[in-house]
């Protein structure tokens, strides 16, 4: 496999995104192997029991902001920080486009001790970036989870309901108050509703959408709301 691999590489060059030298392999392409090993690696940081921020020190359970104020979830599991590799490997697949890397960037998530839930659900994206970018990668990371959790794959159970503009564009304060009824629970055509979910996102920045998320599952009747994303930012 190696051989055709390098072959290929030859006639159709690419190079790995995050260190430059020749992509090696079919699996996790464009990245080399030494940079999906580094990336796939878990991060042995402490992180919040709560919103899996990373706590610059063992001494606590929970970061103040959780102290504070408890989100409506109980607790996110992040496979590792939004840096590096992994930055990379998440923007590669929802602005480049590259669809294949949601499964094993799917399957890192699934590799988190998780809770046992009935169903995963993906956080929705708008219509208009739904359009705009043709997937949600939410959804095609939930995917992978499903199937190697085996849990249902509950799509439509959170709906998007009001345009929000995106997180990344704007400041703390205001992506904070952003979500708020941006989110409804889908009408149920008969199923029951789930007793405990797990929600599914690429990257957690303040946390304010995931929350707003919980807020309307649990507000529906749902019993407990887990999260695990790929990548949480660090603290500001
Ligand atoms: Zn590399
Ligand atoms: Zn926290």
């Amino acid at each position: 496999m190696r051989k055709v691999w390098r072959l290929l590489n030859l006639i159709f060059p690419s190079r790995c995104p995050s260190c430059g030298s020749p992509t090696d392999n079919l699996r996790y392409s464009p990245f080399c192997r030494g940079c999906w090993h580094a990336l796939s690696t878990p991060s042995k940081s402490e992180r919040c029991h709560c919103c899996g921020i990373s706590l610059p020190s063992d001494f606590s359970f929970r970061c103040i902001g959780c102290i504070k104020e408890r989100p409506y979830y109980r607790r996110i599991f992040a496979f590792g920080d939004y840096e590096g590799a992994l930055k990379t490997a998440v923007n590669l697949l929802k602005f480049e486009k590259l669809r294949r890397l949601s499964v094993p960037l799917g399957r890192l998530i699934a590799s988190l001790p998780l809770p046992e839930v009935d169903g995963v659900v993906p956080v929705p994206l708008s219509k208009k970036r739904l359009l705009q970018r043709g997937f949600n990668q939410s959804h095609l990371l939930c995917r992978t989870v499903s199937e190697r959790l085996r849990k249902p794959l509950m799509e439509d159970l959170l709906l998007r309901t009001r345009e929000i503009p995106p997180q990344s564009q704007l400041p703390r304060k205001e992506r904070l108050r952003n979500p708020k009824g941006a989110f409804s629970v889908g009408p149920s055509n008969g199923k029951r509703l789930p007793g405990r979910v797990l929600l599914i996102d690429d990257v957690m920045t303040t946390g304010a959408t995931i929350n707003e998320c919980a807020r309307v599952l649990l507000g529906a009747g749902v019993k407990e709301v887990y999260g695990a994303v790929l990548a949480r930012t660090r603290p500001e």
